[in-house]
């Protein structure tokens, strides 16, 4: 399955796919032997984007770049494109390690705070008793713990790897070192949701998730990242003036 063409937000690329698109497209990178990496975008992503260049170049050549944000959808319709439906990260997250377990394709669980990572395996071993786990580990998205990060993932055998450092740090972990994973062939910044996974974070209920009121339910949650979160309204506001 080819790559689709990206709708441009903002000058930022997104991926016009579903869920039931991205699993296809991942069954295709794993027989591909390069790393393929993959960002959920949400308009956080694309404010960050504008004015950090690195994250920008890094969200232009990821491989697939989804829809992880209700408000994207909305903004495509505004200038006149379509995204077919919301991708989260934290639901891709056990829908790849469902696929993993059935594929036998190793996964290594980077960052997180210490004994998450380790936690998150636990749960999805359990959902998913022939998952193998090639590796966890916290580590840092530090410069001076990259070589023996990459070191830890190339000796597990890997070919999936979650990286857990939120954005834009795991984004641009993942790109400084697609060259270095020869073995890796997706690997995907999913920010909090190993949280997600051991349930030290919760998400919205259902009802407020169909709203397209997930970012009021973090917000509520989690009240200290209201300044990150003021990047919604710049981002309605950028894409109604056009
Ligand atoms: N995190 C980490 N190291 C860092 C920064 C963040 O392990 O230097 C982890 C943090 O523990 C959390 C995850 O990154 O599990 C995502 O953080 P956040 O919720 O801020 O990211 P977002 O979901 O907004 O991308």
């Amino acid at each position: 399955m080819p790559s689709p063409t990206p709708i441009p937000l903002l000058g930022i690329p997104v991926h016009a796919v579903t869920m039931a698109d991205t699993l296809a497209l991942v069954e295709g990178y794993m027989a591909e032997p390069r790393l393929h990496q993959i960002a959920t975008v949400n308009p956080e992503f694309v404010m960050a984007a504008q004015s950090d260049a690195e994250f920008r170049r890094v969200l232009e050549q990821a491989d697939l770049c989804l829809p992880d944000g209700v408000g994207l959808l909305y903004a495509a319709r505004r200038y006149g494109r379509r995204l077919p439906e919301r991708v989260p990260g934290s639901e891709l997250v056990y829908r790849l390690a469902e696929r993993a377990a059935a594929r036998g394709w190793p996964l290594f669980l980077l960052g997180a705070a210490p004994g998450v990572a380790e936690e998150a395996a636990g749960v999805l071993c359990s959902l998913y008793p022939n998952l193998c786990v090639a590796g966890t580990y916290a580590g840092s998205p530090d410069p001076a713990e990259n070589e023996a990060i990459v070191r830890r993932v190339n000796d597990s055998g890997a070919a999936l790897l979650f990286v857990a450092y939120g954005a834009p740090k795991q984004d641009k972990w993942i790109a400084r070192n697609r060259d270095a994973l020869p073995a890796v062939r997706v690997a995907i910044g999913v920010g909090g949701s190993l949280d997600f996974v051991t349930g030290r974070a919760v998400r919205a209920p259902r009802w407020m998730q169909r709203l397209g009121l997930e970012w009021l339910h973090r917000l509520i949650r989690e009240p200290w990242r209201w300044r990150r979160m003021m990047a919604l309204p710049r981002f309605a506001w950028r894409v109604w003036r056009g």
